[in-house]
């Protein structure tokens, strides 16, 4: 007998029969779907359809009402959010939370996790390591020339973009981000694009957008949310023809 077959999670994220009640009004509605490692899941849908809710509830920011949340097996619906951000999920917000008067490299910086207190060579050795990764990440965000600007100065995309390097730095092994395109012009849009293509070779990522165009340009797996359930899921050539999409959308 294989012992080891049994108990292992075969997926990174697993949501199962998950519903949100606000004062009765089901936000998500018994909904299921599937993370794989190194997978970039997008989810449309139009505005209310419960996409924020799903990502507050695997953040840990919402209780769900029914239903279960397994990140590697382990139950997220009644774990701390401080503690889901440990185990390895990140999530960022539609707008960016960034700290305006400090430079790209401060808020690199602070976001780089804290390990136990050092001093001495040991101090040392920790400054040069956060540098370097301060360096790599701010090369992946475009931000490499710019990191002793204050983030004041950035543009809006590159604020967005300045947000999705603190949560990397951190190495989340999953990121959630929600609308990381909106407001960008269609250069950002393109290298955004090109950004997220490279932060899935080393972990898994759910996006909220609206844009189509970079949907296709992302993702091989679309699932369209409305009223909080799965309207239809595939890749985004199947979902745009489906009949019931159409319908969604130009309803609205
Ligand atoms: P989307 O991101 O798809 O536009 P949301 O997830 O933000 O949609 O919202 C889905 C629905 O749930 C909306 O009708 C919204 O008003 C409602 N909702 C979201 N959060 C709460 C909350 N904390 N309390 C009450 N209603 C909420
Ligand atoms: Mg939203």
């Amino acid at each position: 007998m294989n012992a080891t077959s049994t108990l292992q999670p075969d997926f990174l994220l697993a949501v199962e029969s998950l519903t949100v009640s606000f004062d009765g009004f089901k936000a998500v509605d018994d909904l299921s779907f599937y993370i794989d490692e190194n997978e970039i899941r997008v989810i449309i849908g139009p505005n209310g359809a419960g996409k924020t809710t799903v990502l507050d509830l695997i953040c840990g920011r919402t209780r769900a009402t029914e239903g279960s949340i397994k990140f590697r097996g382990k139950e997220l619906t009644t774990m701390r959010e401080d503690r889901i951000v440990h185990e390895g999920v990140g999530r960022k917000f539609q707008t960016p939370s960034i700290y305006e008067d400090l430079t790209v490299f401060e808020n690199l910086e602070i976001s780089f996790p804290r390990g136990r207190s050092v001093w001495g060579a040991l101090l040392f050795k920790r400054d040069k390591e956060v540098k370097e990764r301060v360096q790599e990440i701010a090369e992946m965000i475009f931000l490499a020339d710019l990191l002793d600007l204050k983030a004041a100065y950035l543009s809006h995309g590159q604020k967005q973009w300045l947000e999705i390097g603190m949560l990397l730095i951190q190495d989340p092994d999953l990121l959630m981000l929600d609308e990381p395109v909106a407001g960008m012009s269609v250069s950002e849009r393109k290298k955004t694009a090109a950004l997220l293509n490279e932060i899935i070779k080393d972990r898994s990522v759910i996006v909220i957008e609206h844009d189509m165009k970079f949907v296709e340009d992302i993702a091989d797996k679309v699932i369209v949310l409305h009223q909080g359930k799965i309207l239809s899921q595939g890749t985004m050539e199947k979902v745009k023809n489906d009949p019931k999409v159409i319908d969604v959308y130009l309803g609205h």
